[in-house]
């Protein structure tokens, strides 16, 4: 169908005076004495298109009035009466398709909860519209960032059979019917598609690491697939992953290059979707833009994960789980570290070698490696990157005091007998970008399908 997208009908003053033909989805429908209004959006812009229908001069279905019809509408562009853009001064409307009144997706505001039970809707409401507006166009700044630094996009395989970090966390991937029964787990494997034990990728660093090798900078931008069974407001079964792996980088470059991407991405976001951002400051999250003008602007804090220790083991009376040198940080830690003490993003470093994967270059203090876990308000952990071990005796002592395998792992640790070098990368989730992005606080807002636990929409 011929026809022109709303936002160019809306802003561009060549339109102004013209006659075209719009489509979209009825928003709002206003009636008076001798006009109505119809409000169209067909997703293009964050702005609606409002149709002004002079009644004297055009009778419309009624068809078309209800809120989540889809119309076809013919007018003239005029400048808006009231505000910036334009208007459309309707000549016809025909309906295109029906919306009855059980329209789950009503005026008023509804909750988020109540929209997650119909995620083939909630995309035709302003706040889901906007998340996915800012989504597609992070998504299109991170391939420009890598691309315009030099970095070569690299598609990590999704099914793999290397078990290394997340063992009790990866997907199997088998075409064993339900019902069939092997004696031992090797011969469950061995009579499988694959003929051995497969699963679905945690990460594509390993991958990764083989391209960053050889072509110097490379990234990943996929899906990593984690079977967390904590149901949180940060985890998901199915995210998307961007892992930069850098040769001849340590660890302060990990750190410069990770803050570079972070700022970038972030003003991209305030100036393609400046729309979107208001709305988020206005409804979901007040001050953000404010949050993310001074993210943009001012440097990120760091700290070693011990001088973090002695900072939180001041307030350990006021934590669900108090911390002490050598415990995890849980997210409570996290949140107090960036939210109360920094009040800004802060990478930590330097986490004990026992809490860490046996990848992570090790320390000359034999206690510690090189990694870091950038942390920001409201989300958390956002990033998680590291230094690699590049010393082959060191990393095969790494695994054998994890009881690894060694053979499992003959062409990673190839890496490191021909031409070894330094080098690192890191892991930022996607969505929890585009939470930090939005304000939105549950990553199943940010996501088409979420999946997790006992979650498959
Ligand atoms: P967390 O401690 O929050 O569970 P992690 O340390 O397991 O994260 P990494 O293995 O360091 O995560 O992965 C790199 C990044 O990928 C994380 O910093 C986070 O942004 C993202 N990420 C990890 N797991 C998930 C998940 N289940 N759902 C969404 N994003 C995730
Ligand atoms: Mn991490």
């Amino acid at each position: 169908m011929k026809h022109i997208d709303i936002k160019k009908v809306l802003f561009d003053s060549d339109m102004v005076g013209t006659s075209v033909v719009v489509c979209g989805w009825v928003r709002t429908f206003r009636d008076s004495a001798q006009v109505s209004f119809l409000e169209l959006s067909d997703g293009t812009s964050f702005e609606k298109l409002q149709v002004v229908i002079d009644k004297s001069a055009l009778s419309v279905d009624p068809e078309c009035t209800k809120l989540g019809a889809s119309v076809v509408a013919r007018g003239k562009v005029v400048k808006a009466y009231k505000g910036e853009g334009h208007e459309l001064e309707a000549e016809a409307i025909a309906i295109l398709g029906k919306c009855p009144p059980e329209y789950p997706i009503q005026k008023k505001r509804t909750t988020l909860e109540f929209l997650r039970g119909i995620p083939h809707l909630r995309l035709r409401t302003n706040t889901f519209q906007a998340v996915f507006r800012v989504r597609s166009v992070a998504a299109q700044a991170i391939h420009r960032y890598f691309h315009e630094h030099g970095y070569y996009y690299i598609n990590a395989p999704l099914i793999t059979a290397s078990d290394c970090e997340g063992a009790g966390e990866m997907f199997r991937v088998t075409t064993h019917p339900w019902n069939a029964k092997y004696a031992t787990e090797e011969e469950y494997c061995k009579n499988d598609f694959f003929g051995v034990k497969a699963g679905l990728s945690v990460s594509g660093q390993l991958e990764g690491e083989v391209a960053a090798t050889a072509l110097g900078k490379i990234y990943t931008f996929g899906p990593s697939f984690r079977a967390e069974n904590s149901n949180t407001t940060r985890h998901l079964a199915e995210f998307w992953h961007i892992e930069p792996e850098i040769a001849f980088a340590e660890l302060p470059d990990v750190i410069e290059i990770a803050e570079d991407l972070l700022k970038y991405l972030v003003r991209t976001v305030l100036e393609e979707c400046a729309a979107e951002i208001k709305f988020f400051d206005s409804f979901v999250e007040k001050g953000l833009i404010e949050k993310l003008s001074h993210v943009a602007a001012s440097d990120f804090a760091v700290c070693t994960y011990t001088e973090a220790i002695a900072i939180l083991e001041k307030e350990n009376a006021n934590f669900h789980f108090p911390v002490h040198w050598g415990s995890d940080l849980q997210s409570e830690h996290e949140k107090y570290l960036t939210e109360q003490v920094f009040r800004r993003p802060v990478f930590v470093t330097d986490y004990p070698k026992e809490i860490k994967a046996f990848y992570m270059k090790q320390n000359p203090d034999g206690k510690t490696v090189a990694a870091t876990d950038l942390l920001v308000p409201g989300i958390g952990e956002i990033i998680g990157g590291s230094e690699r071990e590049a010393d082959y005796d060191k990393l095969v002592a790494a695994m054998r005091e994890r009881g690894m395998d060694t053979s499992a792992y003959r062409q990673y640790l190839d890496l490191r007998l021909f031409g070894s070098v330094p080098h690192g990368g890191f892991g930022l989730g996607f969505e929890r970008f585009v939470m930090y992005c939005t304000g939105m606080e549950n990553i199943r807002d940010v996501t088409l399908f979420p999946r997790a636990s006992k979650t498959i929409l």
